[in-house]
This record gives C-alpha cells, structure tokens and sequence, in this order.
C-alpha cells in the first residue's frame, strides 16, 4: 500500500502519472524550492503567532520584505475590522484540534491598500509536545469583490421591485379613485330627468375627476422617461403662463381668494410652455390641497440679474423641518399629507425634474408666520438677446 505521507513526482511520459515517493525522500533544498514557489502564499508560524517561515508568493501578497514580515505577528497584517472576530477563530482552532481554520478576511498590504485572502492553517507536529503551524494564504480579492457587487446589485434589484410593488399599489388606488368618480358621475347624466344646470355641474366635476387622473398619468410618464433631454426651447413670457394657470384655477375653485403679482417688466425666459404650465398649476393644485379654503393664494412673478423667478404663496400649514429635505423626493408625503389627504408625492419630484431639464432650480420654504413658499427659477432671458 502506498503511505499516506507522500509527494508525487513529475508525470511519468507514458501514464501521465508520476510515481508516488515517500515524503521523507524530500531534501530540505527540495522543500525549499517547492515552498518558495507555491503558487499561493505559505507560512509557518509559532503558536502565539509569530512568523517563522514566509515563502514568496506571501511576501509578493503583503508587499513586506521578508526580514520585516519575521519581525511581525500574523495579526499585524489583518484588516482592523476583522481583528476581533479573527482572534477568536484563531483562539478555538489552537485550543481544540477539532476546529478547523479556514477564513476568508482581509490584509491590509504595506502600502496600505487591502487585499482579500483565504487562509487555511494546519498544525505540524515538531519535537516533542511542540507544535507550529502552516498556512495558506490565497489572494481571493477579484472573486470577493465580485461577489460583493453581485450581492450589491441584487440588494438594489430587490429594493427597486419592493418600490416598484409599492408604486403599482398606489397608483392603482390613486388611478381608481377619479376614475370611479368619473363612472358615477357619468351614469348620473345618463339618467333623464337632471335638470340642465346639474347636468353642467356634474360634466364639470367630471372634468375635474379627468383633469386628475391625466395629470398622474402624465406625472407617472415624466418620472419613467429617464434620461430625456428638454425639447427645443424657446422664448416664453412667464407672466401669462402664470395669469393663465390661476385663471384655469379660479374656474375649478370660484371661491378661492388667488391673484398674481408681476413684479417685472421682463419676465421672459428660455423655457417650453406646457412644462412650465404645469409645474406652476402643480403647485397652485397643492396650494389648494393643503391650506385652508380662506386662505389665499399668491403667484409672484419676479426676476434678479439672472433669473425670472415665480413663487407660489399659500396660508396653509407650512412646511415641518424633518420634512423639508425630501418633499421633491419621488414618493415622499408629510404624515399630514398621508393622513389628510390623497396622492402619490409624486408632484414635486416632477416639477423639479422638468425645471431642471430647463436649467432652472426649485424650493420650498416656510413663510414667516404660516404658510408656504414654492418657487422656481429659470434663467431670463433679455429681449435683445
Ligand atoms: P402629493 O401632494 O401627492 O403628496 P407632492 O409631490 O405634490 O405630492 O408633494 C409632496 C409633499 O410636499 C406633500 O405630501 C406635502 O407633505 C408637501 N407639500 C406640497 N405642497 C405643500 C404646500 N403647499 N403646503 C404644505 N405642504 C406641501
């Protein structure tokens, strides 16, 4: 039977198989050699951790010269996030023979760049009760990072199909909201009998139901084009977009107190009409939404030495602090909002988004006693130019 302590020779040219000799017949120049070039960083060390034997591939992996690697401790060269967890491996795999070392943790190099590595160890028996210990040392960095960023990319995947889940809830609650409206409204009117002015009333509020359910189809379509460049842009006069939204407002809502103030004889921008339109009825539709029927409403028309800006005034409830960094993130809703009344938070986020296809910027801030302020701005442009 052939001994289990043995090294194999180089193939024999007819079986392909080289002869297996015992391991005793290596010479210690021979073990040299085949230590020192191993294709993976080996070691021997002391039990308590210092480096007796370095071959060269682990030299190359830490980027330490020999002599300094023998002054050191095996621990020296972890990663400082993985000491902890590494000692106590490394304390179990001492103490009990029957736990084994086989980690993968990470080498911070001399240069101070870090590496990943596989490291097993095995004791070796010396003279009497003495033992050292042999590892390997593999470096696994390519295939580490690999599957970090695979686990990455799946994290992401999972969490933009728990949002893509959520969204299709909403919008179908939020889509069958005015479209069951529009449907018990119209079979209304299909009934003889209402009079000509409630058929009216009731085609109006039809109207509104519609108007709704297209400005969150239209919004929904917005957020999905990624990447959309703004169509050509041409010359616009702010202020009529603005009088014209707060008269298409006053229609739907008679009784709100709503003016505009122009506060510039050259309120003209480089923009397209229709995004503009809505951002500025977007903002009036939350104005409306969120203060009080009294309360009044103000658009302002102004302009600085580069920007036409306008802002859109309510009396309403304002704007808390911890909501005030994300009320332009797609989704995000104040507690208030959630509780009071319906929506998507999807508004904002697409009013900014067409506002920055446009190179203009948005805000939002609490006015001084109550009430908020919506702004945007988009760079003027003067009549010579
Ligand atoms: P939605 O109105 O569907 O919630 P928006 O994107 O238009 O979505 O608004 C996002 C959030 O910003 C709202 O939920 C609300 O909390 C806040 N908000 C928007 N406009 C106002 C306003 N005029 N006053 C107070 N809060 C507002």
């Amino acid at each position: 039977m052939t001994s289990p302590r043995a090294v194999l020779l180089p193939p024999d040219d007819r079986t392909g198989v080289g002869p297996l000799l015992p391991l005793e017949s290596l010479t210690a120049p021979a073990f040299r050699g085949f230590f020192d070039n191993l294709g993976v960083g080996g070691v021997q060390i002391s039990t308590d951790g210092r480096f007796l034997q370095v071959n060269q591939r682990f030299i190359e992996l830490t980027g330490y010269p020999r002599e300094q690697l023998l002054e050191m401790r095996v621990g020296d060269l972890d990663h400082p996030d993985d000491r902890e967890p590494d000692r106590e491996r490394w304390d179990a795999f001492l103490h009990d023979p029957a736990v084994k070392y086989d980690v993968e943790k990470r080498y911070v190099r001399r240069d101070g760049s870090t590496i990943w590595v596989h490291v097993t160890a095995a004791r070796i028996p010396m003279s009497g009760e003495q033992v050292t210990i042999a590892k390997t040392v593999e470096d696994v960095t390519e295939r580490v990072l690999a599957t970090h960023a695979l686990r990455e990319r799946e994290q992401r995947l999972r969490e933009a199909l728990a949002v893509k889940e959520e969204f299709l809830g909403m919008v179908s609650h939020e889509l069958r909201t005015p479209l069951t409206v529009i449907l018990g409204l119209a079979n209304v009117v299909a009934r003889n009998g209402s009079s000509h002015a409630q058929v009216q009333r009731t085609v109006l509020e039809i109207r509104e139901s519609a108007e709704h359910l297209a400005s969150l189809l239209e919004s929904m379509l917005v957020l999905a084009r990624v990447g959309e460049e703004a169509p050509e842009l041409e010359p616009i006069l702010i202020d009529r977009v603005a009088m014209r939204a707060v008269d298409r407002h006053r229609e739907v809502f008679p009784n709100r107190k709503i003016g505009v103030k122009v506060r510039t004889s050259t309120p003209l921008v480089d923009g397209h009409e229709p995004w503009i339109a809505h951002v500025i009825s977007n903002k009036l539709g939350n104005a409306e939404k969120y203060s009080p029927g009294k309360g009044r409403i103000s658009v302002i028309v102004d302009r600085d030495e580069a920007d036409v800006c306008v802002r859109v005034l309510d009396e309403g409830r304002g704007i808390a602090d911890e909501d005030m960094p994300h009320i332009f993130e797609a989704f995000y809703r104040a507690a208030h909002a959630v509780k009071d009344s319906g929506g998507l938070g999807l508004g904002l986020a697409v009013c900014k988004r067409l506002i920055d296809l446009q190179g203009g910027e948005v805000w939002a801030q609490a006015r001084e006693g109550s009430g908020a302020e919506f702004g945007f701005s988009l760079p003027a442009l003067d009549a010579e130019d």
